[in-house]
């Protein structure tokens, strides 16, 4: 008999017992039966969870005395370790197993060989379905896909019939897999408590057994479609990871996605009789277990993959295409992803979203910075992420020490409470500083101001007392909307910004798209151009090319400052021409606004950022043109370096205190000394303690920073001596090793300044 053929027929069969009148006991009593006889089985039996247990509740072969009297607990025996597991077992002789255990009651002792599959309803293991033989004998594949199938039908009728308590599970199976704990890399420090939510929900399957088996080939043949179109326009989509390694992962996702073989064996699971879901979840639990027997780490990986992808044709069949945002966030709420963009993220509600774990993530990918002003912790780079966390798990994540606990104990839960309370009293002496300059010890005044992107960020600049905001992102709104923001929209929300800050400075961005903060509505065009899309068209190089946009926002930013300062800033200028071209833009439309008589800003303050190596080497020709120069020490570094921002294998590689980029920072402060420009960082760097004295160090007295470094870094300024730290700078510089950590930690330390 073929696979599909002994499948479709137990299916046939099982279809008659679910629908026929009988009670739930007796369906399992039939279920047993039919499934004995098509596998030429001597024992069948099904145990379910009761009161904590895994109790015997049907069986054909074994003494039926046993029933309800045979129970095992979770984690005991075979059937417990299937339980526990989640797995299934096939043995040739089951009395080998280190698990076993001899149950008189069953009269089991003359089987020898065994296979048994997990009842999985929600995720949760609530049964096992087993069938033993005389002879010592490995179950083949189609016999343990029959037992898979099956399973998937009986936990349908175990729900329907009610004959396990969810919640008795739901509670059983934490206790059965225990507290366990992931570690990653710090990408937003923070701590934050909540219930897991995967970003690309997983699909609950509700219905198992196809009422038009034709209908279900025409879904699945569609939905492969979809998919396939899907994964050809991947590659500009963030939550797949832009840049490092997706090409990698691109690939092999085309890999499967085209895969013959897998279409087939989905095709053939439809033959038996399963919807189209409950077809493609029967060959993934297949796969997977092919896949655990074999012991190799680079097919782990591509497991993954195709976990991934199997979940995304899920979810066209089923049309839930939305992600979790799309779906609101119902409890506090630890989200869990591969990777997101900045826009994603922002779709969230973030008085729920309590920390976010990523499967990738580097520090200075835009969707960090966005957590980052949004107060969120996050750590990335996280390993076994799926395999641990299961959907609505509890989770506990420090993500300052780049951990997590997925089901964490109560005690456990009780000590996390306590150092929220303090890191809660940390936060208050932040507050407490809100009011106060930050003036080092040596009387130097510091412009601590603070970077923004949205509306809601400008509730910041009061609650930290920062000088300003150092770097408005106004690409921001560009990301966040569906087609590209009217004049009258950006007017609207440049001017609250701006009454929001009251006498207090904004420096406006220009947009800045491309890279990894895509665009909808450019994304084609972006895509199509670029490779390597951090040094492709993006930044001033496009709001230069497609002008209109460029003039709507300068027209927008002009409007908006009526009888105010403005402070604009372009980013990404390589050469001395684009800041021109750029200033040109604003010069006529200033010109326009003066000829329609319109109020105009009161004064125009004009800067760049200095984001692209080569700028530093024409900064005398540059220089007088400026009022002001912003380092973009993320772009700086990944441009310095030749290393992806936003690649998650590089994101430890490189020190923001290794000294070719304190050397290059400094020699452009000092080749900046006497132009009467001021010069200030604003990238990531400026919010981190041991960076920030560096910069102090190196002769930087403006850093704008994320909000909530505002405090730290006051409080840090106070306790330093400038000429000190100077000095012990200038010496460490002379001769360095591969970074100058260990000696700004030994120096803070040494002076009672707090750096991590
Ligand atoms: C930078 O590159 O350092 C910067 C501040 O700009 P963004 O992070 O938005 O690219
Ligand atoms: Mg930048």
């Amino acid at each position: 008999m073929t696979a599909a053929a002994a499948a479709r027929q137990i299916l046939t069969r099982l279809t008659e017992v679910m629908a026929s009148r009988m009670h739930a006991q007796g369906k399992l009593d039939q279920v047993v039966e039919i499934i004995g006889e098509c596998l030429s089985s001597e024992v069948c039996s099904i145990y379910l969870l009761r009161e904590g247990m895994l109790e015997l509740f049907a069986t054909r072969g074994l003494n039926q005395s046993a029933v309800h009297v045979t129970r095992m607990a979770i984690g005991e025996g075979l059937t417990g370790a299937i339980a526990q597991k989640i797995d299934t077992l096939n043995l040739a002789e089951a009395k080998a197993h280190p698990d076993f255990l001899y149950r008189p009651e069953t009269g089991e002792e003359k089987f020898h060989s065994f296979a048994g599959v997990p009842i999985v309803y929600r995720e949760r293991a609530v049964g096992v379905l087993c069938v033993q033989h005389v002879e010592p004998r490995r179950y083949e594949d189609i016999e343990i896909e029959a037992l898979q199938t099956t399973a998937m039908v009986l936990s349908e009728l175990i729900a329907n019939a009610e004959l396990v308590d969810e919640e008795e599970a739901r509670v059983l199976t934490q206790e059965q897999t225990g507290p366990q704990a992931l570690t990653g890399l710090t990408l937003v420090k923070g701590l934050g408590a909540g219930h897991a939510v995967y970003h690309q929900p997983r699909v609950e399957i509700t219905q198992v057994m196809a009422e038009d088996t034709e209908a279900e080939r025409q879904r699945v043949y569609r939905a492969f479609d979809r998919m396939r179109e899907q994964i050809d326009t991947l590659a500009s989509q963030a939550e797949f990871g832009v840049g490092g390694e997706h090409e990698e992962v691109l690939e092999t996702y085309k890999m499967f996605a085209y895969d013959e073989g897998w279409s087939r064996r989905i095709n053939e699971a439809i033959d038996s009789g399963l919807t189209a879901e409950a077809a493609i979840e029967r060959v993934q639990q297949h796969t997977r277990m092919r896949m655990r027997e074999i012991d190799d780490p680079l097919l782990a990986d591509r497991m993954h993959d195709l976990e991934d992808l199997a979940n995304r044709l899920l979810r066209i069949v089923a049309g839930q295409v939305g992600t979790a945002a799309s779906q609101g966030l119902r409890r506090d709420t630890i989200l869990i992803a591969r990777n997101l963009g900045p826009a994603e993220l922002l779709e969230y509600d973030k008085r729920r979203l309590k920390g976010v774990i990523l499967e990738e993530g580097s520090l200075t990918a835009h969707v960090v910075i966005v957590a980052r002003a949004m107060n969120v912790p996050v750590i990335g780079r996280t390993k076994g992420v799926r395999t641990t966390i299961r959907e609505g798990d509890e989770i506990l994540l420090d993500a300052t020490a780049g951990s997590a606990i997925v089901r964490p104990l109560p005690q456990v839960a009780d000590a996390f409470q306590t150092r929220f309370a303090k890191s809660r009293e940390k936060q208050a002496t932040y507050a407490s500083l809100r009011d106060v300059e930050p003036f080092t010890r040596c009387g130097t005044r510091i412009q601590v101001m603070m970077n923004a992107g949205l509306r809601d960020d400008m509730s910041s600049l009061a609650m930290t007392g920062a000088d300003g905001v150092g770097l408005f992102r106004t690409e921001f709104q560009f990301l966040v909307s569906a087609t590209l923001p009217q004049r009258e929209r950006q007017t609207r929300l440049y001017r609250d910004v701006l009454d929001a800050a009251g006498e207090k400075p904004v420096i406006f961005r220009t947009v800045d798209i491309g890279g990894d903060k895509s665009v909808p509505y450019l994304a084609s065009e972006i895509a199509a151009q670029d490779e390597n899309p951090a040094m492709g068209w993006r930044a001033l190089r496009l709001a230069l090319e497609r002008e209109g946009l460029m003039k709507v926002q300068a027209r927008s930013l002009l409007e908006a400052s009526a009888g105010r300062s403005l402070y604009v800033m372009f980013p990404m200028v390589s050469e001395p021409w684009e800041f021109d071209a750029a200033k040109t833009v604003f010069d006529e439309q200033l010109a326009y606004l003066r000829a329609q008589k319109k109020q105009l800003p009161e004064r125009i303050h004009f800067g760049a950022m200095l984001e692209v190596p080569a700028l530093a080497e024409m900064l005398d020709v540059l220089l007088p043109k400026l009022s002001f120069l912003s380092i973009g020490t993320n772009d700086l570094t990944q441009f310095l370096f030749a290393a992806d921002r936003a690649n998650p294998k590089l994101a430890e590689r490189y020190d923001w205190l290794s000294p070719s980029i304190l050397r290059f920072l400094r020699r452009v402060m000092q080749t900046s000394i006497g132009s009467g420009v001021d010069v200030g960082v604003c990238g990531e760097m400026g919010g981190r303690r041991l960076e920030a004295l560096a910069l102090l160090g190196i002769g930087y007295r403006r850093l704008s920073i994320t909000p909530a470094a505002v405090g730290p870094i006051k409080e840090l300024v106070r306790k330093v001596d400038l000429a000190e730290l100077s000095t012990a700078m200038t010496g460490w510089l002379a001769a360095p090793g591969r970074s100058l950590r260990a000696e700004l930690s030994a120096w803070a330390d040494a002076r009672d300044i707090e750096y991590d």
